[in-house]
């Protein structure tokens, strides 16, 4: 079987857990963690950054960081993996779903911004969603797939509204946004170390930054609010720490982490060119303005002609090769059925579209001819 997409552990993973383990460095103190911290600072041009035990976690203490309360409105695409809605549910505060851009899949700027003057109201210096009465506290742009969404356009709508910008990056390591870093194009931006992410620590997360007080925020509370050594604590905190066992295979991972942007962004050209040509077959978006870090790769299949993808995911299989349908979309998923929401037409007619492919940063070029071969069988 090649499956999907899975870690790639072959550097130093191993040499670093044996150097915490003779330390006596496995929990959320030690020197992996301060070291992957300054990693991940330095490859994405932000000043700060805050280890924390997942991407979920780091997203729940980005939107307290930014001043996100309980009975709040946070503007999230609908089209996400619902880790970004459930880190909102964790404020106490409900996501208001908005649909995607069509040659992005990202939050469209054009759309939060018809969404904002149509349904909000200032009072009192707040803004207000007029038919929940909730106050917005925040954007929260997804990078989906690593490509990051258009945030010149979204930092217009920060000053124009005053609302902060916390940006979901869990797999975007590496994107660019016309040709700038992303450790700067938000307010407070996350990354994930899950397993299937491109660079793992076997799970954990990143909270980066420029603003000292945002982050300063955001690792006291991430680790209990305490002042001084003993046990005093200056407000409700959350054990959201990396550990060093964690951060040890982090260090490992980001060490090759050109090397395992530029596979993915191989695999995902090879697709492109081999198989979105195919007729009623089209590749992910390639805005002009990122350089997607090809987290995931796969096609979009037009809904004329072609089997539906969760039939053609399972010829796949019979084939020996491990192919998935993506995200449905948060306004569909039970919690937040009743979020409030904008139109959905893009990620309605989407997201039973989209199958992806095999894209491990260790799939050999012989696997991927084969995976090709198979789905120009099974399109047939
Ligand atoms: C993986 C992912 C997350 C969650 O990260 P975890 O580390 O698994 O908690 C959040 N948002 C998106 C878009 C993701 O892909």
């Amino acid at each position: 079987m090649i499956p999907l997409a899975t870690p790639n552990i072959s550097g130093n993973e191993g040499r670093y857990l044996e150097e915490c383990v003779r330390t006596n460095y496995v929990s959320s103190v030690g020197p992996f963690v301060d070291r992957l911290e300054g990693m991940v600072a330095a490859s994405t041009g932000a000043r700060y950054a805050v280890a924390t035990s997942s991407g979920t976690a780091g997203l729940h203490l980005a939107l307290i960081s930014a001043g996100v309360e309980r009975d709040d409105l946070v503007m999230v695409p609908s089209f996400t993996f619902i880790a970004s809605a459930n880190a909102v549910a964790h404020c106490g505060a409900t996501p208001w779903l908005i649909d995607i851009a069509p040659d992005s899949w990202t939050l469209d700027p054009a759309q939060v911004a018809e969404a904002l003057e149509r349904d909000t109201c200032r009072e009192g210096g707040r803004l207000l969603h007029v038919a929940t009465g909730r106050r917005v506290a925040a954007i929260l742009p997804v990078y989906a797939l690593g490509m990051p969404a258009d945030m010149d356009g979204l930092r217009k709508l920060e000053g124009a509204y005053r609302l902060p910008l916390v940006a979901d990056s869990a797999a975007a390591a590496g994107a660019r946004y016309r040709s700038r870093n992303i450790g700067g194009l938000a307010d407070l931006t996350v990354l994930s170390f899950n397993g299937n992410k491109t660079v793992t620590a076997g799970g954990g997360g990143m909270v980066i930054g420029n603003d000292p007080e945002l982050l300063r925020h955001a690792r006291h509370i991430s680790t209990t609010a305490r002042v001084g050594n003993d046990y005093d604590h200056d407000c409700i905190g959350y054990n959201y720490r990396m550990t060093n066992l964690q951060a040890a295979v982090g260090c490992a991972q980001m060490e090759r982490l050109d090397e395992f942007v530029a596979a993915k962004r191989r695999i995902d050209a090879r697709y492109r060119t081999e198989l979105a040509a195919l007729p009623g077959i089209a590749g992910f978006p390639a805005p002009a303005w990122g350089e997607s870090a090809c987290w995931f790769s796969g096609i979009v299949v037009d809904r004329q002609g072609h089997r539906p993808v969760a039939e053609l995911a399972a010829l796949l299989r019979d084939r020996g090769i491990e192919a998935r349908t993506f995200w449905k979309p948060v306004h569909l998923q039970r919690p937040f059925a009743a979020a409030p929401r904008s139109r959905m037409d893009v990620c309605e007619s989407l997201w039973q579209r989209i199958l992806t492919l095999p894209c491990s940063t260790h799939l050999s070029d012989d696997d991927q001819a084969r995976v090709i071969a198979a789905v120009k069988d099974v399109l047939r």
